[in-house]
């Protein structure tokens, strides 16, 4: 790093780029997501062993939403391979939005791109072995605990009903796919799984953590056990690089450079290899579904302290 990073430097940051959460807004086609406060901006960022500094109003909990997808890939891997998980979702970036469903049709045999846009990440969630919705979804929080070294993590109920009672367009990627072969099983069930785990409620120091995990290898934050094993750490950070900020990812990319994934509640989550976990939350978003005050922060701290991949 060029320089050290202290908490007062960190504190300038967040004030300078604070000034473009007024160009962006709440997502709201969650109606609960809608009932955030925009000019909200909070970074932490973990080095280590205990080591987090912190500023904004990082005690604000906020939910996972697109950010689980890294999650719940994770688990998939663990529980079947890679083999089998890449025979039902691809690798490609795609310049489309999230929740699109162009390309579910035009790709023959159909195959969801990616597991960071909607519908492969339906297909990857479907994937997750468990009896029930409950065995399942406890199997990903387990995880975010281990990650985190913090078992009180659980999700919201009531982001996770607001969505499903309005996840019109994901249910009909998921019938779509059932449609296809791509998903088994009852679609209500999924979506039910798929809701919860997108409601997964947080701080950014949590945040900042699962990002050090996936940028440290997969090993615990504290203990240096590992987690995630390195080869799927490796295949998470990819996907951060190449399809984590949506169809933004290539910008992002140059002017930021670090593998990072973003949720429509507003939170980011940095990874830089072999160094710091960063967790964001701004929920006014751009018209890609991107914090904008979040981005901007993580480009200054990118520039600041050099540290693009690239
Ligand atoms: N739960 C959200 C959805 O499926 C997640 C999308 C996102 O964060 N981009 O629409």
């Amino acid at each position: 790093m060029k320089q050290s990073l202290d908490v007062e430097t960190l504190n300038t940051m967040v004030v300078e780029a604070k000034k473009y959460t007024k160009e962006g807004v709440v997502a709201d086609y969650i109606p609960a997501l809608g009932e955030a406060n925009p000019e909200t901006l909070s970074i932490a960022i973990y080095r280590g062993k205990g080591d987090c500094i912190a500023a904004g109003n990082i005690r604000e909990k906020f939910t996972l939403q697109s950010i689980s997808k890294v999650i719940t890939l994770a688990v998939a891997l663990m529980d079947h391979g890679e083999e089998y998980v890449f025979s039902k979702v691809g690798m490609e970036p795609t310049g489309d939005p999230f929740n699109s469903i162009a390309k579910l049709e035009s790709n023959v045999p159909s195959k969801p791109l990616n597991p960071m846009i909607n519908a492969g990440a339906l297909a990857v969630t479907n994937m997750i072995i468990g009896e029930t919705i409950d065995e399942k979804l406890g199997r990903i929080l387990s995880l975010v605990h281990e990650m985190t070294c913090n078992p009180e993590i659980t999700y919201c109920e009531r982001v996770a009903k607001s969505e499903l009672d309005t996840a019109f367009l994901n249910r009909s990627l998921c019938y779509f796919m059932k449609q296809h072969g791509v998903v088994k099983g009852v679609v209500e069930e999924l979506l039910n799984l798929y809701t919860k785990q997108c409601a997964i409620q947080v701080d950014c120091y949590d945040l900042a953590k699962l990002g050090y995990v996936i940028a440290n290898d997969g090993k615990n934050p504290n203990t240096e056990r590992q987690i995630i094993p390195l080869h799927i750490a490796r295949i998470l950070k990819t996907f951060m690089v190449t399809c984590g900020m949506y169809n933004s990812s290539g910008e992002f990319a140059i002017k930021v450079g670090i593998p990072a994934k973003s949720g429509v509640s507003g939170a980011i989550m940095g990874s830089v290899p072999h160094g710091i976990g960063v967790g964001i939350y701004g929920p006014a978003l751009d018209d890609r579904g991107n914090s904008v005050a979040g981005m901007k922060l993580l480009e200054s701290l990118s520039s600041r302290y050099d540290l693009s991949i690239f």
